[in-house]
């Protein structure tokens, strides 16, 4: 069977995504380095899998780390997660997002290239959509200029692998756009890892559940959608890690620019992603409304209908899922992964 780089993959949607990896057949190789996950995770991986995966510490900006992998295993695809995810973050610190987002991206690709790696997968996001026209988006909707450094170095990698698969025919480029990623794995082993406070809406749902946070801010209730909060389409994790399975099978080898929205197709409220929670846990989870969030889209979910027709995949875990499975994580373990 195939062997997979993953880079960045003892993250979040790495980690969950090696695991269905390796149910399916595929060697998925981790490499990371640790900057935004902590080696705890690996053994939990490990335990999930039956068996040890090898894994890599190493920066996607070091060719020489890069090279040493490609040396001392045959690849023959890359899953590429490794990167910096964080808005705000990115505002104040926009040279380290392009440096480790575009350039750490660009030294993976020219190493793949010197190697004849010719199978590229990318971690993009909805966030290339900017403020979508027309809801669902189609992959067809136009890829806007973001609105802030993360989302910049998003339309900037699509674009380089773009150039670059026009320059090197051979090349298979996976452009995948995921829309909000939620969840955890069933077991309870792996799931999010937040820094300090989550700037994302379910790890702070599942902090204020556990009572590490006091109450949830709904960022705006003025919008102009059915319950005046905002609308995303949240996606279970592991559908999503099996959205990256189906793009192998169907793109490994297949040259030319394949582009997928991964999302469920169904849009939700702030609002009713905190009854969820409430529901999950039984009590009406602590919250209340403060001013927007500069920057926030006002609705954004996926038509993810090529994905399915071409790809044969669509999501299949439901809102229920999705809360109960982040809240057992986050119960599970309420300080995350600790060494
Ligand atoms: P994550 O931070 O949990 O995982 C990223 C991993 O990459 C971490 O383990 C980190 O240590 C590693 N990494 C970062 N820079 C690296 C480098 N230079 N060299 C080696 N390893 C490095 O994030 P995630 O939520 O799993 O996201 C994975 C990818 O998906 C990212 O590219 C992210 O931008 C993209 N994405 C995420 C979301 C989301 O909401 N989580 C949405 C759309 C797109
Ligand atoms: N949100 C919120 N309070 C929070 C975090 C998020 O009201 O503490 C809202 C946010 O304004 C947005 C939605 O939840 O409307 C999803 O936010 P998230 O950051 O998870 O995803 P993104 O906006 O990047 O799609």
């Amino acid at each position: 069977m195939s062997t997979i780089l993953v880079t960045g993959g003892a993250g979040y949607i790495g980690s969950h995504t090696v695991i269905e990896l390796v149910k399916a057949g595929y060697d998925p190789i981790i490499f990371d380095n640790f900057c935004n996950s902590k080696p705890a995770v690996l053994a939990r991986i490990n335990k999930i899998c039956g068996k040890n995966i090898p894994f890599v510490v190493g920066d996607i900006r070091i060719r020489e780390q890069l090279e040493a992998v490609f040396n001392n295993f045959k690849i023959d695809g890359v899953i590429h997660f490794a990167g910096l995810k964080a808005v705000g973050e990115s505002v104040q610190k926009p040279l380290e997002y392009y440096d480790n987002n575009v350039n750490g991206s660009r030294m993976l690709l020219s190493v793949m290239k010197q190697y004849n790696c010719k199978n590229f997968i990318f971690s993009s996001s909805a966030t290339v959509y900017g403020e979508p026209d027309v809801v669902p988006i189609t992959e067809q909707s136009p890829v806007k200029r973001a609105n802030c450094p993360y989302g910049q170095t998003k339309v900037d990698v699509e674009y380089m692998g773009e150039e670059l698969q026009k320059a090197d025919p051979e090349f298979s480029i996976v452009l995948l756009r995921y829309f909000n990623p939620v969840g955890a794995h069933k077991s309870g082993l792996i799931g999010e890892d937040p820094k300090g406070i989550p700037n994302n809406l379910m790890p702070y749902l599942t902090q204020v559940a556990v009572g590490k946070l006091k109450e949830l801010s709904i960022f705006g209730n003025d919008y102009p959608t059915k319950d005046g909060t905002c609308i995303r389409d949240y996606i279970h994790v592991v559908d999503l890690a099996l959205g990256h399975v189906k793009a192998l099978d169907h793109c490994l080898n297949k040259a030319g620019v394949h582009i997928y929205n991964l999302g469920t197709g169904v849009g939700y409220s702030v609002l009713d992603m905190v009854n969820a929670f409430s529901k999950a846990i039984g009590y009406e989870l602590p919250h209340k409304f403060a001013a927007r969030r500069p920057g926030d889209v006002v609705q954004c979910y996926a038509d993810p209908k090529k994905a399915k027709e071409e790809l044969g995949w669509e999501a299949k875990l439901n809102l229920d899922d999705m809360t109960a499975d982040s809240y057992n994580w986050q119960k599970n373990n309420p300080n995350g992964y600790e060494d």
